[in-house]
């Protein structure tokens, strides 16, 4: 196959670790940054082009778009299928997952597990909105946030509104969540391709802090996961349409709550924590799936 890797950096570890098993099983691959194409619309016969090249001849391309780019990586890996390339994350699919709102939404509507959740862009009654949501303690979260930053927990309501009413003050959209206590600063990360939780682990906060991300200091241990656990995880990555996710649950007392589902997860964390060849199984999977037009929206959502 040839395969283009959207990355902007062929040095991280995930891209590196994608085109070694890529080129282990014969395949070559070509890094692209994505702000660096360009793409004639009005064209009947679409294409990408890169310093006066016409991106041509791929079987598949594996998007790893980074936050700050979804809008115009979303358009390109678009741009891709309408040309009958194979994406790994399909354009649809990345859109719904980036956006926070509209993947709780998504999987709200399907019945999946979730921390009670508050949206909101101008509340006039904060009060309502800590009470709609059962109250502190809560954790307040910044949409754009990443790697914890900007997850914030407010032990009581006068924090919450106060917290709350600052973030509305700098126009910053946020959630307000339930806060899931019985977590313990720890949360599971499910690596989900093709259907099947292919490795799991659980990341655990320091002493003293609710976040785990690994970015915050949290550690990485190899987890056994429930038959529900690994159930609301497919499903999760089903319902995003996402072939390749990483689905953060919380452990609650009614059981396996979904947080986030991440439509680029990190390999590193994942693999060492696992010892699982997480990238080899990806590139199986465009070995097996990767055929000319073979999407579900070939570029129409
Ligand atoms: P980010 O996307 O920036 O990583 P998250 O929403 O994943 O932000 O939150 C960061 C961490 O904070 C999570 O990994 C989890 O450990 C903790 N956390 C987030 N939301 C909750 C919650 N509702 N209840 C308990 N812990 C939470």
């Amino acid at each position: 196959m040839r395969i283009a890797l959207l990355s902007r950096n062929r040095r991280l570890y995930s891209s590196r670790r994608l085109i070694e098993a890529a080129e282990k099983r014969g395949h070559e691959v070509q890094v692209i940054d994505v702000l660096r194409c360009y793409m004639n619309i009005v064209s009947a016969k679409p294409s990408v082009q890169l310093e006066g090249q016409p991106l041509t001849g791929f079987d598949a391309v594996i998007p790893r778009i980074g936050a700050s780019v979804t809008a115009y990586g979303t358009s390109v890996i678009r741009q891709f299928e309408m040309m009958g390339v194979y994406p790994l994350i399909e354009s649809v699919a990345l859109a719904r997952s980036r956006d926070k709102l509209r993947a709780l939404q998504l999987l709200s509507r399907k019945g999946i597990g979730l921390p009670v959740t508050g949206f909101a862009n101008k509340p006039g009654d904060t009060k309502d909105l800590i009470k709609m949501v059962g109250g502190a303690p809560l954790v307040i979260k910044l949409l754009e946030g990443t790697q914890g930053i900007g997850v914030v927990l407010a032990e009581t309501n006068k924090a919450a509104e106060s917290v709350i009413e600052a973030f509305m003050g700098v126009r910053a959209n946020i959630l307000v969540q339930e806060f899931i206590e019985e977590a313990g600063g720890s949360d599971i990360r499910c690596l989900v391709v093709g259907g099947k939780v292919v490795a799991a682990m659980r990341r655990q906060a320091p002493e003293g802090e609710f976040r785990s991300n690994l970015h915050r200091g949290g550690s990485a241990s190899l987890v056994k996961i429930t038959p529900t656990e690994r159930a609301t995880a497919v499903a999760a990555a089903k319902i995003l349409g996402l072939s390749v996710a990483g689905v953060d649950l919380l452990r609650s007392k009614r059981g396996p709550l979904v947080m986030e589902v991440n439509s680029s997860p990190g390999l590193e964390g994942i693999e060492s924590a696992s010892g699982k060849d997480v990238a080899g199984i990806i590139i199986e999977y465009l070995e097996k799936n990767a055929k000319h037009g073979r999407t579900a929206t070939r570029g129409r959502g």
